[in-house]
């Protein structure tokens, strides 16, 4: 890869200078608050701004990822060599009509996002209230709760692909699934998405919200860092025991930890950073949640939580945990 002095004063030749950031600590970008350095941060103000960068990193070949608001990465201790492209304020325009139908740029904080289109009075999303990231990770993602994902009212979404080129994808091509879409595994930043909402009534939304948010304050670590459940629910598992945080506190793993990485005492799907983790006790600490669940059960929970490499190779946490502590 060229030198970051180089790819810098490239990369600001093509964006304002503000929107590029050399040696970033890539803990600060991540509700976990761990990793080590990534050589340039871009946050771009444009759709032109995504298409250009992600058009110089395909043509020099220099690593690029794509980041919201980092509430499902574990970076790694290594940190990474190559360009962090986040999207975030700079994308956060939001349009809805009177018969519901929304657009929004992927920057726009997903709170926000539920708490506009509720205050217009349509529902179909207030599930998303208090999901800390972006609307564009959410997309990614398909977050919401076990039962209903952001992807179920989603009429089309804006990506840019690896050359630069900026396409339209419908609902059926992001094929959504529990917590998984195509865009995870298909090149391309997610820009904007469209949304076609219900009409509703705005006090009704507003009780939803509150009991929603009542129900995660009560729920969920909110002090320490974490990044949301780490685990996704596996069906087999939910018929024999339940949910992964059930199934984690079945095997005696509350309260475990590996150096600064804890399983919550209050809810067990929840790693939490009690000062100075590293990624390296966080995938340690997810080898012997597996390998334990899996002596009680038999069965392999596999993470939501994503972990970027070094390399900028982006995968799932339980898949890095199986390569770095296969004797966990
Ligand atoms: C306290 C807490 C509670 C949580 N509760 C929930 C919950 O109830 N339900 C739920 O579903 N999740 C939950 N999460 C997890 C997380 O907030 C969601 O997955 C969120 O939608 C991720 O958005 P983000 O912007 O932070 O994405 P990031 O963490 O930045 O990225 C996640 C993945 O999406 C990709 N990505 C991000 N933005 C884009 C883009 N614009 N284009 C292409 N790829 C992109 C990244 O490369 C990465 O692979 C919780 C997290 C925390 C910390």
């Amino acid at each position: 890869m060229m030198n970051s002095y180089a790819l810098v004063s490239d990369l600001k030749k093509r964006l304002p200078s503000y929107c590029v950031q050399e040696d970033v600590p890539l803990s600060r970008l991540s509700t976990w608050k761990i990793g080590g350095t990534a050589d340039v941060l871009v946050s771009p103000e444009t759709i032109d701004d995504v298409s250009s960068v992600k058009r110089y990193a395909f043509e020099h070949g220099v690593p690029i990822v794509v980041i919201g608001g980092g509430s499902n990465i574990l970076f790694d201790d290594a940190g990474f060599r190559g360009v962090v492209l986040r999207i975030g304020q700079g994308l956060s325009d939001f349009t809805i009509s009177e018969r519901g139908f929304v657009h929004a740029g992927a920057g726009v904080w997903t709170p926000s996002f539920v708490y506009r289109v509720a205050r217009a009075g349509f529902s179909g999303c207030t599930h998303a209230i208090g999901i800390p990231g972006t609307l564009g990770g959410l997309v990614v993602m398909n977050g919401g709760t076990s039962r209903k994902g952001i992807g179920d009212h989603l009429v089309e979404v804006t990506v840019v692909r690896d050359n630069g080129e900026i396409v339209r994808l419908t609902q059926a091509e992001c094929a959504f699934e529990y917590r998984s879409s195509a865009l995870q595994k298909a090149d391309g930043v997610v820009v904007a998405a469209s949304f076609q909402y219900e009409k509703a009534d705005k006090a009704e939304l507003r009780q939803e919200m509150l009991k929603t948010l009542r129900g995660r304050n009560r729920k969920f670590p909110r002090k320490q860092p974490n990044c949301g459940s780490v685990f996704l629910s596996n069906p087999k598992l939910y018929q024999m025991i339940g949910p992964p945080g059930k199934v984690i506190e079945e095997a005696g793993l509350k309260g475990e930890h590996c150096g600064a990485a804890q399983i919550s005492r209050m809810h067990a799907n929840f790693i939490i950073n009690t000062g100075g983790a590293t990624s390296a006790d966080t995938l340690r600490l997810i080898a012997q949640v597996r390998a334990a669940v899996f002596s009680n059960t038999g069965h392999l929970l596999e993470c939501e939580v994503r972990h970027l490499l070094p390399s900028g190779r982006m995968q799932p946490a339980h898949k890095s945990a199986e390569q770095f502590f296969p004797y966990a």
